[in-house]
């Protein structure tokens, strides 16, 4: 889904995010400069035993962007263009979508760059494990959890979980989220991100005065979030009309049906094709007429290339970094309200967050304690985050990085960091 490859890198793009907004906070030198920067960051290289008999090396990064509120948080990605500058990227990404929603996490990721797609079930459990022993000085319940992003999924939070358990000889849940429920994973973990994706819509909705169930979806990605965001709002009434993956994309003006999709899916390895749709490609889902846009594939996706045409009223970012700064700045003008990701997609944090205490507690809530904190924090963080742009006259994205950076600050100052 690369657009276009001399564009900047995604640490460039979300430095001059942080920059933006920083410039116009009274904080003090010392931490605005400390906060451009990775505080920690590791690249190792690993070999791995494939099916075939030989050994293929890979590369791995685990980035603590911040950990002034709490130890670093954030997922693993196992992708073919995952690079160090991508990871920095994301880890202060992660410090920002903690602090909006006022997790006690700083921010970290990690990555392997990897086709999982196109390696087996074995290459990629022995590419965990050891990927997990040559970071496992690094990650601790204290001090860094990992969790999924981009292609990890449960199975590989297990193997994680195995694999650092059995070097420290005890069970140790609270080291990764995201886990299969029977390993210490929280209810409603799968569903968390789209479901708070889906709050932020509603709430996005009502403040735009469009009614939910009216509203006509294009979804890029049919992932964990993607597919989910699909199948709850087509239960609140709204019409899926297109949606893309990697290999393709379907349309249908009287809505797309997220269980034909699944099964296409399952049984081709791309939507494209579901019988009675059209086809879509990825620029035409961009710009398709619809109210709501998510994006829930990778960065840099809505350019300043492709944003002038987008018709949609409201873009939620599933996910992480899909809208340049460029391209953000002609959909304010435009008035088209932007979710920023930092917010939107906080729902997967957000309930590994509460499996992480419930591995610590040892004590396991039910679903709908779950999806009740999940929506207090939703709904509360989106209403902090529109009054900030209400009063600031900013966009939601300005509105999030404003709340976020100074509660940042705030925790370095009262810690006494760069005094
Ligand atoms: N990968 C998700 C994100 O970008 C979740 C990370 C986690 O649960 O640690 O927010």
């Amino acid at each position: 889904m690369k657009e276009n490859a001399c564009q900047e890198s995604a640490y460039d793009v979300a430095l001059r995010q942080y920059d933006a907004v920083a410039d116009k906070l009274d904080i003090d030198p010392g931490i605005r400069e400390m906060l451009r920067h990775p505080r920690f960051a590791v690249e190792v290289a690993f070999p791995v035993k494939m099916d075939d008999g030989t050994v293929k090396v890979f590369k791995g990064y685990r980035v603590i962007h911040n950990t002034a509120r709490g130890p670093g948080k954030g997922g693993i990605r196992y992708h073919p263009d995952v690079t160090f500058e991508e990871v920095k990227a994301l880890s202060m990404w992660m410090t920002w979508k903690c602090a909006v929603v006022g997790l006690p996490f700083g921010g970290a990721k990690g990555g392997v760059t990897c086709n999982p797609l196109e390696m087996s079930q074995g290459e990629i459990e022995r590419l965990t494990r050891r990927f997990t022993t040559e970071i496992s000085d690094v990650i601790g319940p204290a001090t860094d959890i990992p969790g999924p992003d981009v292609f990890t999924n449960p199975q590989v939070m297990a193997w994680m979980m195995d694999t650092y358990s059995t070097q420290k000889g005890r069970f140790v849940p609270g080291i990764v989220t995201g886990k299969p429920i029977p390993l210490g994973g929280s209810l409603g973990r799968a569903q968390a991100t789209a479901r708070g994706l889906v709050i932020c819509i509603r709430e996005a909705a009502k403040e735009l005065g469009l009614p939910l169930n009216s509203l006509r979806i294009a979804v890029q990605g049919y992932g964990n979030v993607g597919s989910n965001v699909v199948s709850i709002l087509n239960g609140y009434g709204c019409k899926i009309v297109g949606v893309t993956d990697v290999m393709g994309g379907v349309f249908c003006e009287a809505g797309l049906d997220p269980a034909a999709m699944t099964t296409q899916l399952r049984e081709t390895g791309s939507v494209e094709g579901t019988p009675g749709t059209d086809s879509l490609s990825n620029a035409e889902l961009i710009e398709l007429d619809c109210d709501v846009l998510v994006p829930a594939a990778i960065e840099n996706q809505i350019t300043k290339a492709n944003a002038g045409k987008v018709k949609a009223r409201m873009i939620a970012e599933g996910a992480n970094g899909p809208t340049t700064p460029e391209a953000d700045e002609i959909l304010s003008d435009k008035g088209v309200m932007v979710i920023p990701d930092v917010l939107a997609n906080a729902g997967g944090v957000t309930v590994s967050y509460f499996e992480w205490v419930q591995n610590l507690m040892n004590f396991y809530w039910t679903e709908e304690e779950v999806a009740e904190r999940l929506e207090r924090i939703m709904t509360d963080s989106f209403a902090s985050v529109l009054g900030t742009a209400k009063e600031k006259g900013t966009n939601l994205r300005a509105a999030a990085y404003n709340l976020a950076i100074l509660r940042v600050a705030e925790a370095m100052k009262l810690r006494g960091v760069c005094r």
